[in-house]
């Protein structure tokens, strides 16, 4: 500990914060001398008016004993914020994704349900065309409900009701879960509960 780095650091931030030493001294119900100590080198605060003391300087604990504004607290808060921000992004991308994947589902049955109805229709008169429609539109209801799953699986993560882990599951457990909506009934890779699991955006 540097006492006379401590002690600069003191009488920057009572300037800063408007005090004289007398009339810090006075907050503290100490003498002006005591503070004039500590500005000089000569002592350090006792350790039972320290807090008050960082209180009123408007720094922590940490700083004053560093003698310094640590910007390590001011890094974690940008962290934080960052973290925040970052969270919110990938929340707005991941409700764009599903709901991308709702009308996909909506266009593929609406879509595969006309081909299977003309084709079933023109099946009287034309058998061929017919089944062609048919099949096709089968076919787009495997792909497109594949497709749907796919992206369901990709986006965001399921939540455990029972431990609340929150997790990507695998692409098997997601297409064989009995589901509604998107909620689906999984097996928890953490507590290891079969429950429903709902679909979350973040982490
Ligand atoms: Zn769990």
């Amino acid at each position: 500990m540097n006492q006379e780095k401590i002690g600069k650091f003191i009488a920057e931030c009572r300037k800063e914060n408007g005090y004289t030493q007398a009339s810090l001294a006075e907050k503290l119900g100490i003498t002006d001398r005591a503070v004039s100590k500590w500005e000089t080198g000569k002592s350090m605060p006792d350790a039972s008016i320290m807090l008050e003391l960082c209180e009123l300087l408007k720094i922590n604990a940490n700083e004053l004993l560093t003698g310094e504004h640590i910007i390590m607290d001011n890094y974690k808060e940008i962290a934080e914020q960052n973290l925040v921000e970052m969270r919110t992004q990938e929340e707005k991308a991941n409700k764009k994704l599903m709901k991308a994947e709702r009308f996909l589902t909506i266009l593929t049955i609406v879509a595969s349900l006309a081909l299977i109805i003309s084709g079933a229709l023109i099946a009287e008169h034309n058998p061929t065309i017919g089944i062609i429609l048919c099949s096709l539109g089968s076919l787009i209801v495997f792909l497109g409900i594949a497709y749907a799953v796919k992206m369901e699986h990709d986006v965001g993560y399921y939540e455990c009701p029972e431990c609340k882990t929150r997790y990507v599951p695998s692409m098997r457990a997601v297409v064989l879960a009995i589901h509604y909506g998107s909620t689906r009934k999984m097996r928890c890779p953490h507590c290891n509960k079969k429950g429903y699991h709902k679909k979350v955006m973040t982490k």
